[in-house]
């Protein structure tokens, strides 16, 4: 509807005319969908934890825990534990991945945000969580197991890195090998993680704890890894 036509048809005020304008603009710059739920946040969310919110921008952020998982939208970890805003430090990417350690390589954004985590905010536990159904597990295998791998996709490259844990998983039928494919993964990105220098020196002091979780989607069930006996256990 033209500004004159809204006018006519409304008899409109001048602010009425600038309300209209500015939704106008909104709606040009961020989807709808975006801004209705978002002030659906600021009128409920927000307001009920102002105070919360005011002291973390006061006071700055002090998580207690620092979660890898998945990009995959079924796997939210501040959903499913129903964190409070400034809890954890979540880094999400494909198949959550803690790449083999060399603060060169290209896979530095994980191994950044964990390097901020430990040694900036001195977080003092990390959760590498995956989860089941993983595309990018279940494209990892595939991958691996034709040992085809694009050197000109940003996927591929990234995927690569679940070679090491391919290699150890047992030859059963497809589905099975890709869970234990998801299941071995976390093994290995937690040794990786291990040999972080910042990791292993608060590991020396006891002053970290590392921990290995599995979730899966359908059931919503979490099983965690038990160090021991190398096995995930419902919790
Ligand atoms: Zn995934």
């Amino acid at each position: 509807m033209s500004i004159a036509r809204y006018y006519k048809k409304n008899n409109a005020l001048h602010s009425q005319v600038i309300f209209y304008l500015n939704k106008k603009i909104i709606e040009n710059m961020f989807p709808n969908d975006l801004t209705e739920k978002y002030k659906n946040w600021q009128n409920d969310v927000f307001v009920k934890k102002k105070a919360h919110f005011e002291r973390l921008a006061r006071e700055g952020q002090s998580p207690t825990y620092i979660i890898i998982s998945c990009v995959d939208s079924r796997v939210d970890p501040n959903s499913i534990f129903k964190s409070q805003p400034g809890e954890f430090l979540v880094h999400r990417n494909i198949a959550n991945i803690v790449p083999p350690y060399d603060y060169i390589t290209e896979h530095s954004g994980t191994i950044a945000a964990i390097e901020f985590g430990v040694s900036v905010l001195k977080i003092e536990n990390i959760v590498v969580m995956g989860h089941s159904k993983c595309g990018g597990i279940k494209n990892g295998y595939n991958m691996c197991k034709a040992n085809s791998f694009n050197a000109n996709s940003s996927i591929s490259n990234w995927l690569s890195l679940l070679k090491p844990s391919f290699n150890k998983i047992a030859n059963m039928n497809e589905d099975e090998s890709i869970k234990n494919l998801e299941k071995v993964s976390i093994k290995t990105s937690i040794e990786n993680l291990k040999s972080y220098p910042f990791v292993r020196e608060k590991l020396d002091s006891n002053e970290i704890n590392i921990y290995g979780s599995w979730i899966d989607i359908g059931s919503g069930k979490i099983h965690a890894l038990d160090f021991a006996s190398s096995i995930f256990h419902p919790i």
